[in-house]
């Protein structure tokens, strides 16, 4: 029997070439390929500008810095999330609060959020969570009244809907990544989009060095202009190889969202009988990439989420325990940005599991999984 990985890439002879197409340019750091990449993505998304980077934890950091968070101020956040979202604040000093999130799309919401508001609240980072849409326009009107920036951490996002339109889109900023984990992915890497230009200009500069001068520009002029540095700046960019892939894969992406939401529905409608298996659905506002298909494992279930995981290690399908929750880790224990309580949080994190689901599932392989939770299930 041949083990069921939670996650392959869906990458082919297509991302090959092309990387060998900029390796032949000779120009393999970040340059024209990066900058059609931002195009295409800012043009799928349907926003304004982009601005590619090294990672979603990157563009989150710059994300911050150029909503003008900084230290000292709050940034609410969920703990239900990768540490990632909890880490951007931390990085310029401001401070990390959690908030709690719904118990059915494991996202926060205006009224979660709105129990973690301090008056030192600058920013939110509401994230859509395994690709599950945020409910966003309630957030939206929360932030308006009180002058807080709305940043999306869109990071398992792309290829999810929000009223019909991509997510990320209603955010002042919103950050995404292309870590093989996720759907589109370039190995490493991330984006930044917004339709604020100010803001893209500065997380443009920001990214390499601050730097006035691109090294692209640079290196295409002979005698090569004097460069400046405003401020301190970073080294967060992405290189042309990554982009050559990214350009691939953003052509794909559609397909991959079309097959994830049919292998989505073939597990709902084989899992709908088991009782105390509740299964990732899409929210009535929107719909989900199924980034992260995962189950939550009620209490009617005959075993716990730790057997079922292991259940399902024995028939050699590889599943993973659902989403972590920051405030649990040793990195933030005892942190002062945990304030109020996380009950829906810490049931979440403590009996949901992700299953197997990428663009090459075969449908043998995915009847195993369901044949598997069946079982245990006594169905
Ligand atoms: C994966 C992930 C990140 C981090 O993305 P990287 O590109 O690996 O930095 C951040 N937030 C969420 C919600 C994620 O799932």
């Amino acid at each position: 029997m041949s083990r069921i990985s939670v996650m392959k890439p869906w990458l082919g002879a297509a991302e090959s070439e092309a990387v060998a197409e900029v390796i032949a340019s000779g120009w393999v750091a970040q340059g024209p390929r990066t900058e059609a990449f931002e195009q295409a993505f800012a043009e799928h998304q349907q926003v304004g500008h982009a601005v590619a980077t090294s990672s979603c934890t990157t563009a989150l950091h710059l994300a911050l810095v150029v909503a003008g968070v900084g230290e000292g101020d709050d940034v609410v956040v969920p703990s239900y999330s990768f540490i990632a979202t909890a880490n951007a604040p931390t990085y310029i000093g401001a401070r990390p609060v959690f908030a709690d999130v719904d118990a059915v799309t494991g996202n926060v919401t205006a009224d979660t959020v709105e129990a973690a508001l301090t008056p030192a609240t600058r920013a939110i980072i509401a994230v859509d969570q395994g690709g599950m849409p945020l409910d966003l326009q309630p957030l939206r009107r929360l932030c308006d009244e009180r002058g807080i920036a709305l940043v999306e951490d869109a990071a398992c996002g792309a290829g999810s809907t929000y009223r019909g339109a991509p997510v990320g889109v209603g955010a002042d900023i919103s950050a995404w990544s292309f870590h093989p984990r996720k759907l589109l992915t370039t190995g490493e890497g991330g984006m930044l989009t917004t339709n604020n230009e100010a803001w893209a200009t500065r997380a443009r500069r920001l990214r390499e060095h601050a730097m006035d001068v691109s090294a692209a520009e640079r290196h295409g002029s002979l005698l090569a202009p004097q460069e400046s540095y405003s401020e301190v700046g970073y080294n967060f960019r992405m290189t042309d190889l990554q982009a050559a892939i990214g350009l691939v894969q953003l052509d794909k992406l559609d397909a991959m969202v079309a097959r994830r939401r049919e292998l989505a529905d073939i597990y709902r409608s084989a899992l709908a009988d088991v009782p105390g298996v509740r299964c990732a659905t899409d929210p009535d506002y929107g719909t989900s990439n199924f980034q992260s298909f995962w189950i939550e494992v009620l209490p009617e279930f005959p075993m716990g989420r730790e057997q079922l995981l292991e259940k399902l290690a024995t028939d050699e399908v590889s599943a993973r325990r659902g989403i972590m929750a920051a405030h649990r880790q040793p990195a933030y224990a005892g942190h002062p940005g945990q304030m109020v309580p996380l009950p829906v949080t810490e049931r979440l994190t403590d009996h949901t599991l992700i299953l197997p689901l990428y663009h090459g599932l075969e449908a043998t392989d995915q009847a195993r999984v369901i044949e598997s939770i069946r079982t245990a299930g006594g169905a």
